[in-house]
């Protein structure tokens, strides 16, 4: 028998729980038949609501559930990080709780990594059902994320992934504190199916993410994948340097051939004006990395324990 471990993280999902387990095991014949043995891992991002009490209610009918609770909401990514190393299979699996990664795709996933694949990660290639503004911006996001960063992230990949025991030890490895899933994934390498799919709508309740944590996101993956804005803050200060030393000529040679009337206070006060605003932009690109390294070097936990059975 080989065990696949499902992990699924939920933040306020009590109305997606039991859902997400029948789903699941509407794939039971062919767990029976690959002769799979299933351990279903729901990872408690500090909900607010029945979430708990809902997977306490499915452990007492299956053994097979298991839970790990946390003292408060960490995030996805902590959630995740928690999952991955409760799981004790030799296959992982990540999963929404919402239902917008169909468990019905796994045997699909799995033939692939019977074929040899690592992992076989899933990406959505249509953004039906999301406002435009959203789409807009996730596009904007992967196209200037893609040129600024070595590590490969790929536009509408979800976080559903079928992984081997070796690339899940390689994750953990990843002890990091600033998490970016969707960059570790491409990091840590191993070869890789992508199976593509139209995208779900969710099937209960709202979104955990508003616009304005998807943006502090993207700043997050930005700064853990790529230091090309420190680069950005170094070029331009070498750019102005060029521009005043050719303007210091140039009024020079100006003022012995012309000599020196008094003029050009107003130009004067816009490069004051521009220049400053450069140099604060900058400090703020410099200051974004030292934030995260300061959180970095702290060493916090990931995420805390509450409940864990
Ligand atoms: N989630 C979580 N912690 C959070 C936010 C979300 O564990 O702080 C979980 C959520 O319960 C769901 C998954 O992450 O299972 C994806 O969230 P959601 O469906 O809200 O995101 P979307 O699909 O809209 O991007
Ligand atoms: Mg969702």
């Amino acid at each position: 028998m080989k065990l696949l471990s499902v992990v699924v993280p939920c933040y306020n999902e009590e109305e997606n729980v039991r859902d997400f387990y029948d789903e699941l095991f509407k794939n039971a014949a062919f767990f029976h038949e690959k002769e799979i043995e299933v351990e279903l891992i729901y990872i408690d991002d500090g909900s607010g609501d029945g979430t708990v009490q809902e997977v306490r209610k499915l452990r007492e009918q299956d053994t097979r559930v298991h839970l790990v609770s946390f003292s408060r909401n960490f995030g996805k990514e902590a959630a995740i990080y928690a999952g991955l190393k409760k799981a004790q299979g030799e296959l992982v699996v990540l999963m929404d709780a919402d239902l917008q990664d169909p468990p019905a795709l796994l045997p699909e996933m799995y033939s692939y990594i019977e074929q040899g694949y690592d992992s076989v990660a899933t990406r959505r290639v249509t953004r039906k059902g999301e406002p435009p503004v959203r789409s807009f911006f996730a596009r904007m996001f992967y196209r200037i994320m893609n040129r600024i960063s070595r590590t490969e992230i790929v536009d509408g990949a979800r976080d559903y992934r079928l992984m081997t025991r070796q690339v899940v030890d390689a994750i953990l490895s990843m002890s990091e504190y600033n998490r970016f899933t969707k960059g570790i994934f491409g990091w840590v390498g191993y070869e890789t199916k992508w199976l593509e799919y139209e995208n779900v709508e969710r099937r209960k309740g709202e979104t955990k993410f508003s616009f304005w944590k998807l943006f502090v996101y993207s700043l997050e993956g930005i700064t853990a994948f790529s230091t090309v804005p420190l680069t950005i803050a170094a070029v331009l200060g070498a750019l102005f340097c060029v521009f005043a030393f050719a303007l210091i000529i140039f009024t020079i040679v100006r003022t012995l051939i012309f000599g020196d009337p008094t003029s050009g206070w107003p130009s004067l006060v816009c490069i004051i004006m521009l220049v400053s605003g450069v140099q604060l932009f900058c400090l703020g690109i410099v200051g974004q990395y030292l934030s995260k390294m300061y959180m970095e070097v702290k060493r916090r936990p990931i995420y805390l324990v509450k409940e864990d059975f």
